[in-house]
């Protein structure tokens, strides 16, 4: 058993049945569509069907059980007596499958997502490729022109970028937000031609062996009218006050406030509906949640974003997102683009 399957099975109260695909490749480095580890205190047992039995064979310190293409089904027959399920991810079907099976079933949420909240220096090394190929291609984003070209071609160039730098693949789909777009923090990169004199929101991550990056710029095209100006201003210095915050022993909840503090204070309060930030790894959000509703502490090698946004509507956005390890003292900011307002042509 792996030193992460040790750890988890200190915290078990009874056998888990580890469903989420995400979860299994934590414990096990195996990834799959189709897989469910079952951790006991003396073993890890990997079950999938005959496609992934070649690579499932190869994991160490696992024992792989081939199963029919249905793998849950195979644990409904195979297993007995009382087992913890992710209740965050099994589906209300396989739930009745293994009920039906004979399984006594307890429900149990974010038992392995706590544990992949805090980095090994292997993970931590893995973030801080993915940051700085993402670094680049902002990098070399800027250097283009933007005034002229739509949303949607600058998303794709993006896409182009990592592939370029040697991301394996994108994080999320890449936000390309212009002018009065910019004001959706999700917004969908359209057919709208970039204007002069308003604000770009990027945002966007590569993934590199396995592990996200995420980091959000936003741009000027020249002269800005004067409340998105301010508002830049103001997100900025948010930003660097949720920094200042973001380290280990805080509250979560703390941290979010800091920044939010410098929005409200500025009278932009009601313009930044999101919280601060989220945790980063195998996937782009996971534990922990940096936000006014989180429970969360933050401790050492936990990987977060700080990112306040301020969204003007019928006018634009402004999002300054930093991805950073949270150690003893000062975060280390692994995201290393430049902040300060920067016009594109
Ligand atoms: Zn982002
Ligand atoms: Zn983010």
């Amino acid at each position: 058993m792996n030193a992460r399957a040790e750890k988890l099975v200190e915290k078990l109260e009874e056998p888990l049945i580890v469903t989420t695909p995400a979860n299994v490749r934590y414990l096990t480095g195996f990834v799959s569509s189709n897989v469910s580890a079952v951790v006991e205190p003396e073993r890890v047992r990997l079950f999938t069907d005959f496609r992934y039995a070649g690579a499932a064979r190869a994991v160490p310190d696992v024992e792989f059980v081939e199963t029919r293409r249905e793998t849950i089904a195979h644990l409904a027959e195979s297993l007995s007596g009382k087992f913890g399920f992710e209740s965050t991810h099994l589906t209300y079907r396989a739930y009745e499958e293994l009920r039906d099976g004979g399984l006594e079933l307890v429900p149990r949420a974010g038992l392995v997502e706590s544990l992949r909240a805090v980095k090994d220096e292997d993970e931590l090394e893995k973030i801080r490729r993915a940051a700085a190929i993402t670094d680049r291609a902002y990098e070399r984003i800027a250097e283009e022109r933007f005034v002229g070209r739509t949303e949607r071609e600058l998303a794709w160039r993006m896409t182009e970028l990592f592939h370029e730098l040697g991301a394996d693949e994108e994080a999320f789909d890449t936000i390309v937000a212009a002018g009065a777009n910019g004001a959706r923090p999700h917004a969908d990169p359209g057919d709208r031609v970039i204007e002069r004199g308003t604000t770009i929101v990027v945002d966007a991550g590569a993934v590199l062996d396995g592990y996200c990056s995420d980091c959000t710029r936003t741009f000027a095209t020249g002269e800005l009218p004067d409340e998105l100006r301010r508002a830049y201003d103001v997100c900025l210095e948010a930003q660097l006050k949720g920094l200042e915050a973001a380290r280990s022993g805080a509250e979560a909840k703390q941290t979010d406030a800091a920044a939010r503090e410098v929005i409200e204070e500025a009278g932009f309060g009601q313009n930044f509906g999101h919280g601060l930030g989220h945790g980063v790894g195998i996937d782009v959000h996971e534990a922990p949640h940096v936000a006014s509703t989180s429970t969360d502490s933050l401790v050492a090698n936990n990987v977060v974003t700080i990112e306040p946004g301020i969204y003007l509507e019928g006018t634009g956005g402004i999002r300054i997102e930093d991805l950073v390890i949270i150690t003893n003292g000062e975060p280390e900011v692994v995201s290393s683009f430049a902040k300060e307002l920067m016009t594109v042509s």
